[in-house]
């Protein structure tokens, strides 16, 4: 039976569900400083063991279910996904899968070799999106808080580009106070470049990135800053449930996107459900809860029972945190909300 042909799921907002984000682990060799601070992800931070982690055959077969549901994209996080061993061998199984037709990854790129890069790429990703909030070395630096050089990211976007990726975006996360002087010289590298550069609001994802929005740098003064110096206009989404608003470069050189999650919300085509490494479904990646699919699928649960957990977790639906940011009364009684790291940006 064709799983891509089987339901089409929608949620209490009617709401389908296209995209499935994977995380594979909650490892990452950066400390990014709205992600996962130090002093909560230092020393004695305890990594969920190995054994816990969904295996990569585990991963394809909950992703194949979930294509029977409607999922076309998958976007591989982590954590640094690269972290993971036999990405390639997830990758091919993936691919394989009736339905998927778009296999992504975000990553730092500081472990994107060529040799990586062409292998990933033969395995069958389609897109990369590399993590980049800074060009200069001490602002990069002061936000990833582990002093990896940002000429070894800026070799990996090159590895990827001679390996083929050639439809890559460059996201940065932009913290008022932290790196607000790094938006004209990111847009200037990346100018004429071919790859679409997309700035995202500083967000109150998890309960440890100390996130207040004063720190925020709304989309809208986002684009005053670039289109003073470099003019540009706003361009139609490529399709429904877009996450970057688009615009354009006037004179040609090319797209740069926002990411507009707290001044600007896109709850109302959210098609994304979220995966994490230990096999938990988040419907938002704003949630506290998620719902396990590990112990059933480990228990000997048919592919039918499993199913069935998936298109009742997704048609009970309602988030749309971002729409109702700053109206949820936080009470002690509020369970926190997941870590970016657990189920990816
Ligand atoms: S806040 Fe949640 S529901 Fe809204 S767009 Fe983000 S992930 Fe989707």
């Amino acid at each position: 039976m064709n799983e891509a042909a089987k339901y089409q799921t929608t949620d209490t907002l009617d709401r389908s569900i296209r995209d499935l984000r994977v995380s594979v682990t909650d490892r990452c060799n950066f400390r990014c400083i709205y992600c996962m601070p130090r002093e909560i992800f230092g020393t004695g931070y305890k990594f969920v063991p190995r054994n816990d982690l969904l295996k990569l055959e585990e991963i394809a077969r909950i992703t194949r279910l979930f294509a029977g549901h409607g999922v076309r994209k998958v976007r591989i996080t982590g954590g640094e996904p690269m972290i993971r061993r036999n990405l390639e061998r997830l990758i091919e199984m993936l691919r394989d899968i009736d339905g998927v037709t778009d296999i992504s990854m975000t990553t730092n790129a500081s472990m994107l070799t060529l040799k990586r890069a062409q292998s990933l790429r033969a395995a069958g990703l389609n897109r990369i999106n590399i993590s980049l909030d800074a060009i200069d070395e001490q602002t990069f630096q002061r936000i990833n808080d582990v002093d990896f050089p940002v000429a070894k990211v800026l070799e990996g976007i090159d590895n990827a580009h001679a390996a083929g990726f050639d439809t890559m975006k460059v996201n940065a996360v932009i913290r008022r106070g932290y790196n607000e002087h790094s938006i004209l010289p990111l847009a200037q590298h990346f100018y004429g470049t071919g790859i679409v550069l997309r700035f995202i609001e500083f967000m109150d994802v998890g309960t440890t990135n100390k996130w207040n929005l004063e720190e925020v740098i709304s989309a809208a003064e986002l684009v005053e800053i670039i289109d003073k110096e470099m003019p540009i206009e706003s361009l139609q989404p490529n399709y429904s449930g877009e996450v970057a608003k688009r615009w354009r470069y006037s004179d040609g050189g090319g797209e740069v996107g926002f990411i507009t999650s707290v001044t600007q919300s896109f709850c109302g085509d959210c098609s994304r459900a979220r995966l994490s490494a230990v096999g938990k479904v988040y419907t938002c990646l704003f949630a506290a809860t998620g719902q396990d699919l590990r112990g059933m699928l480990r228990a000997g649960a048919s592919d039918e029972e499993l199913s069935r957990l998936i298109g009742r977790i997704w048609s009970q639906r309602e988030d749309r945190y971002s729409e109702l940011r700053g109206q949820i009364p936080v009470t002690t009684e509020t369970p926190p909300r997941v870590e970016m790291s657990h189920i990816g940006g």
